[in-house]
């Protein structure tokens, strides 16, 4: 009798995933926008805070940044600044000089590290010029898309969305990330706005973030209240105190019922 024999269907090649990227509604979008509008008249002076004249000044000064404030930076890049022009001069010092240049900005030797290895691959890849597209800069050590984000869009006139611990926070109380996975704030962001208006909402999102919409948020005298779902908003605190200051009103007498 012949063996009958079972043929194993050959496996059908494994379908490739593609992110479909996230669509906001329109309603979310309306809001955004919304926001976006009141955020540039309550920080007309939105823009870069970062003193820079080159995008590699520009680059330097954001890996400095990094758990650090602007305006600290500002005062010692503009002592860097004049004795570091070009990626060359990072790397003809020692190491140990560059530590001692940086130090005031903490972390000095990562930082140092950073901007001197970047600068030896801008040297041996680029020229030493600093690119110009997102996936060049996240090449660079100590380029995260934030740095890439901020130099593109600042330096270079690309549109782009940098997120960094202000905006992080404030699109989520607004409920403004939709979009999911790495990069959820970022691409939420790139989704709800025109790419001409990226670079104004990231730099109003920041202001907001440092001014009103603080770790304990200043709700009581912020311009997007009314257009915030955050359930834990805050009121004023001295308005207990202010209260208590405030003569206290008469209450009405029973009438006297006869
Ligand atoms: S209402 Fe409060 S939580 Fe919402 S954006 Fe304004 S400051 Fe932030």
């Amino acid at each position: 009798m012949a063996k009958k024999t079972t043929r194993k269907k050959a496996a059908a090649p494994k379908k490739k995933k593609v992110a479909v990227p996230w669509q906001p509604s329109a309603a979310l979008v309306f809001r955004a926008r919304a926001i976006l509008r009141r955020l540039v008249k309550a920080h007309p002076d939105w823009g870069p805070t970062l003193e820079f004249t080159t995008p590699f000044e520009l680059l330097v000064a954001t890996i400095l940044a990094a758990q650090a404030q602007d305006e600290h930076i500002n005062r010692v890049t503009r002592r860097l600044f004049v004795k570091y022009r070009r990626p060359a001069d990072y790397v003809a010092v020692p190491v140990t000089e560059l530590e001692v240049d940086v130090h005031e900005t903490g972390f000095f030797r990562m930082k140092a590290k950073a901007i001197r290895t970047a600068s030896e691959q801008l040297l041996a890849e680029f020229g030493g010029e600093v690119p110009g597209t997102m996936e060049d800069l996240v090449r660079l050590r100590g380029v995260g898309r934030k740095t890439a984000s901020i130099v593109l869009g600042n330096a270079f006139g690309v549109p782009a969305v940098a997120v960094d611990r202000h905006v992080a926070r404030v699109a989520d109380r607004l409920r403004l990330v939709g979009a999911k996975g790495k990069d959820a704030t970022e691409f939420s962001l790139r989704a709800l706005y025109q790419k001409k208006d990226w670079v104004k909402a990231t730099w109003c999102l920041v202001l907001h973030g440092r001014r009103i919409c603080t770790p304990t948020p200043k709700c009581w005298v912020c311009p997007i209240n009314d257009l915030c779902p955050y359930p834990k908003k805050t009121t004023d605190p001295d308005a207990p105190a202010l209260r208590r200051m405030l003569p206290r009103r008469a209450s009405p007498r029973p009438s006297r019922s006869r």
